[in-house]
Parts: structure tokens; sequence; C-alpha cells
């Protein structure tokens, strides 16, 4: 997740679960990859640029074959617009070729994050220059944007970046405080109609049972980040699929600078298996529903990434490549990837 807090009430997303949950949770951990053959994921939200070239390695060998990299918070606050700007431009030039080394398909929403919103000087420069980067390609959305502590301040970009959004024809991926949630994310939602924003153009992430019936019922896709499975928590997932279905859902990693799990969204499909939910379900909420909501951007071809990728790590960014001295560059002779 992003904007870590200590809480003083345990967020029900960070439950720790019975003795048997905890059980399956080791199983799962030692043999998810058992359970996801053939199948193929989609991370609506994963920080890579906190991540290593193991992450991207163990994402692709699960099957992760695209990501979408919310621009966010990087745990300490920036000081000035350069390195937001830098910031930008690695998301929409360096990670994406790095992540193109290992097969997986990298887009980016680019947004202020809630919390620097707080910095009104900067913010203010920010949003200059956000519509230079909103219509790069594979660009998919303005995010993560919303409420953190809920300041006005927040409130003032919150509004501005959906009024871009809605100006760019993008989706909105909503970013929901972890203290005050529901309210938050009463709050964020209604403020997004009221901008003329269709329902079905904004993904409310980090949702809990507080507040998924009424996203849902309002029309609004519902994320969920899954936490390192010791944590558990994770069986919560397949009872909300359970209940609600898998229209509209889906679930990410959220894995960035903190304690977080790369593997989440294919560890969950490998517990919702092993619980009897259908693969069709799996499929929607591990990969279909993320790409229909973020290819209202005009920005997403499946093919791209839906049939094997070719990899050519001989291939370089600006003169720099993911390799080090002495080491072999992967290189694909055809579009059969060897996993
Ligand atoms: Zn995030």
């Amino acid at each position: 997740m992003c904007n870590k807090h200590s809480e003083i009430q345990q967020n029900p997303s960070h439950f720790e679960g019975s003795a048997e949950e905890k059980v399956t949770a080791q199983h799962v951990q030692a043999n998810f990859m058992d359970y996801i053959k053939d199948m193929k994921f989609f991370d609506p939200h994963i920080h890579m640029t906190s991540r290593t070239t193991d992450d991207y390695q163990s994402l692709a060998d699960a099957g992760v074959v695209a990501i979408i990299e919310p621009a966010f918070w990087l745990g300490q606050p920036r000081t000035g617009l350069a390195t937001f700007k830098d910031y930008f431009s690695s998301l929409v030039g360096w990670e994406r070729f790095r992540s193109s080394q290992f097969g997986i398909k990298h887009y980016c929403t680019i947004g202020l994050n809630s919390r620097e919103a707080n910095n009104e000087p900067l913010a203010e420069q920010v949003m200059e220059i956000l519509p230079l980067y909103l219509y790069k390609e594979g660009v998919v959305g303005v995010g993560e944007i919303g409420f953190d502590d809920q300041t006005p301040a927040e409130e003032k970009y919150y509004r501005w970046q959906l009024d871009l959004a809605k100006e760019a024809n993008l989706p909105v991926q909503v970013h929901t405080p972890h203290r005050d949630k529901r309210k938050g994310t009463e709050r964020s939602m209604a403020i997004a109609l009221e901008h003329g924003i269709a329902p079905n153009m904004v993904i409310i992430d980090h949702n809990n049972e507080e507040t998924v019936k009424s996203v849902l019922d309002q029309g609004f896709y519902a994320a969920f980040t899954i936490y390192p499975f010791t944590k558990m928590g994770n069986e919560r997932m397949v009872e909300i699929v359970k209940q609600y279905g898998s229209e509209r859902i889906m679930i990410n990693s959220a894995a960035d600078w903190g304690i977080s799990d790369p593997l989440a969204v294919a560890k969950t499909a490998a517990l919702m298996k092993m619980k009897g939910i259908s693969d069709h379900d799996i499929k929607m909420v591990t990969y279909q529903n993320a790409i229909d909501a973020f290819a209202q951007s005009g920005q997403i071809n499946v093919e791209d990434f839906e049939n094997n990728t070719v990899i050519d790590q001989s291939k370089t960014f600006n003169g720099n490549t993911i390799l080090r001295g002495g080491q072999q560059p992967r290189i694909d002779k055809n579009a059969i990837v060897i996993r």
C-alpha cells in the first residue's frame, strides 16, 4: 500500500487469520505455482520502481503478463518539481523498459498523490506538468489520487485531477484512506460523480468488506489490495468473490518499498482455485476486469501481452541495459517464451 501509518484500529485488510487459515496460507505460499498453471495475470497496481529484477523474474514465472504502475509517494517527501518530472519520466521510460526485459507489458497511471497534495506550493507546480505526461503512450489513467488525511488541500487537488481525467477521457485510479476508510471512500465517489465522471471510469482501490457493497452498487470498479500471505486476510478475498461474484472486482498487490508481495495476485488466484472459485471468476478478478477498466483509456492493446512476448535482453534504453558486466542476455529466437 502506499501511505503507511501506525493504525490504531486494525485495518480489516491487515486481518490476522485463524490458526487454520495460517496453515492454508503456508500451503499456498509453498505450492501456489501448482494451482495456477496456464493462468495469466494482470496486476493493475504495483510499484516496480521499488522492486528488484528478481521480482520481475518471479512475476513472469508466475504468469503475470502485464502490470500498471501508479505514480505514488516514495516514502519521503519530494522537495522539488524536478524529482516529480524525473519520476514520471521513469514510469514511461526506464521502468517500462526494465519490465519489457522480462516479457511483462508495463503501463502506468500518472497523478499527484494525496500525501504530497498537502505541500501546496509544490502541488501547484506538479499540476502544471501533469498534462505533459497524461497524454503519453501507455498512460492508462490518472492515479493514484484521492484522500489520505482528508484535508482541504487533498480535496482541491483530487477535484482538479478529476477534471484533467475527464478532459483526457482517462480512467481514474482512486487511493482510499486507511483511516476513516468508509467516509473517505464515499466522499471520493460522491466527488467523482459531482464532476460528471461516469462510475465505470473510476477504479476505487484498497476496498474492504465495509466499502465493497456501496462501491459496486454505485457502478464503480472495486479493487482490493492483497497483503503478504503470512499476514492473511486473503481468505476474506475469497469470501468477497463468493458473496459478490466477479463483476467489476479486481485484485492487486500494491507491492512497493514496504513489506509487500509482488506475487499476491498469483497467490490469491491459487487460493481461490483451492477454495473452489470457478476459473471464470478467477480470470475476471485477476486479469479481465482490470483490462476492461483501464482499456477505456484507449492505451491497452491485449495483443501486446496476451500471447507470449519476445524477450531480447540485448536491447538498451538510452544506452543503458539491465545486464551487468559479463552477463549473457536472454534472447528469444522466436515468439515462444520458455518459462
Ligand atoms: Zn500504491
